[in-house]
């Protein structure tokens, strides 16, 4: 039974999916591990941590991914790796299925069972392999971070013998993991903070972290799902939003944006006319960039000055922190494991919720019915 984890092939990629401490979790358990060479030298684990650790360490990638049960990764395997893989055997990672399932398809074609992180359904019994929350988290705090080390002000309020420095302000747009990680880390630098979010029960969480909740009147409109995530919105209950937002932009030096809603494209909450109304030298920092983003005028992938204000459109900004992003993130893929590692055997147990929910692919087909439907609509 090995475990097979290998380096990541996304040239922005700097986390690695599972740990040392991870690998001792399953060596000490009986699980053969084997890493290839310096996959984890980004996230600070030496090939020497990883044998200590009891894996094996090699560099032959095509013979490991043709060897093992069970290939965890960070991204989805690119694929030519794919073409290596064991029929039966699982690939579990970031496999973004409802972005680009065509991507999975040569996996999905050797009957490769697969497993999607982004998929673990949010309940309670899952909150330790919850990997979006862990990634969310990391990604509030360096998006603040990295804000106001780019603001031209202070965050704080100074007093001064040479006069009083007001605090900055931020706003923060999408209060879910990552949006409340980003107030408490604005509010711990001293800024003064205002949130917005169509779920109300968002409002409280916003409040006791020191911060303003915008509150925008949406007439009772249903905005949330049963799973507690935010509902694509009608086109009017979106403006009604972005007016809010554009008003507080205008007095606003850095705005962190989050919001998204799960399987679609980001809402469009900061029209470029909002972004002409701030005052030059302001941050938008667009964590939603992956998605498309919140702003108009966001670039994925690029940092663009558009009349004087910065705008981040970081893709992969949880790579720049990847010693604890690793971190975190391989122990939401180890309780994963141990769900499906029984007895020193690959044991897939379908009826269970967690395995059900997040399985993308099983015996040769997308089992999962939004991948399946938008790998269809892509042909
Ligand atoms: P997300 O990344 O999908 O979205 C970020 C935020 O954007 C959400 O708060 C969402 O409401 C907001 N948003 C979406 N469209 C918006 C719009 N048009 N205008 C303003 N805001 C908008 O969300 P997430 O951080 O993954 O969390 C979603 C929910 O799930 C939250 O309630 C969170 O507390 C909950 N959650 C539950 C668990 C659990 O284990 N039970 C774990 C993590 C998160």
């Amino acid at each position: 039974m090995l475990v097979a984890v290998v380096k990541e092939a996304r040239e922005d990629e700097t986390r690695v999916a599972l740990t040392p401490d991870a690998v001792r979790a399953l060596t000490e358990k009986g699980f053969e591990v084997a890493v290839e060479s310096s996959a984890g030298l980004q996230s600070g684990a030496s090939d020497a941590d990883y044998q200590a650790a009891g894996a094996s360490i090699s560099n032959r990638r095509a013979e490991l991914l043709a060897s093992a049960e069970v290939v965890p990764v960070v991204n989805a395997l690119p694929a030519e790796d794919q073409e290596k893989l064991k029929s039966g055997s699982v690939m579990i990672g970031f496999l973004r299925p409802l972005e680009d399932p065509a991507s999975l398809a040569v996996a999905v074609k050797r009957g490769v069972t697969l497993f999607s992180m982004e998929l673990v359904p949010r309940i309670t019994r899952a909150q330790a392999m919850d990997a979006l929350s862990s990634m969310a988290t990391v990604a509030g705090y360096k998006a603040v971070i990295v804000a106001a080390n780019h603001l031209p002000k202070l965050f704080p309020m100074l007093m001064t013998a040479a006069g009083t420095i007001p605090p900055a302000k931020v706003l923060v747009l999408g209060a879910g993991v990552a949006g409340l990680q980003a107030i408490a880390t604005a509010r711990r630098l001293g800024a003064v903070v205002e949130a917005y979010d169509v779920r109300a029960a968002a409002g409280e969480q916003v409040k006791s972290l020191g911060a303003k909740f915008i509150e925008v009147d949406l007439g009772g409109l249903q905005t949330e799902d049963k799973g507690g995530y935010a509902k694509e919105l009608s086109p009017e209950a979106l403006e009604l939003g972005r007016q809010a937002i554009a008003k507080a932009a205008k007095t606003t030096d850095v705005i962190i944006t989050t919001a998204q809603v799960p399987g679609r494209r980001a809402p469009l909450m900061i029209p470029a006319a909002a972004v002409e109304g701030m005052r030059p030298g302001s941050i938008i920092f667009d964590l939603a960039a992956p998605a498309g983003g919140n702003c108009e005028v966001t670039k994925p992938g690029e940092t663009i000055v558009y009349h004087g204000v910065t705008i981040f459109g970081p893709t992969n900004i949880v790579a720049e922190v990847p010693v604890h992003a690793s971190m975190l993130y391989s122990r939401n893929l180890l309780n994963f494991l141990q769900l499906i590692l029984k007895k020193g055997e690959l044991n897939i147990d379908r009826s269970d919720e967690i395995i059900a929910g997040s399985c993308v692919a099983f015996g040769g087909e997308i089992v999962n019915e939004r991948a399946a439907a938008v790998a269809a609509r892509q042909g």
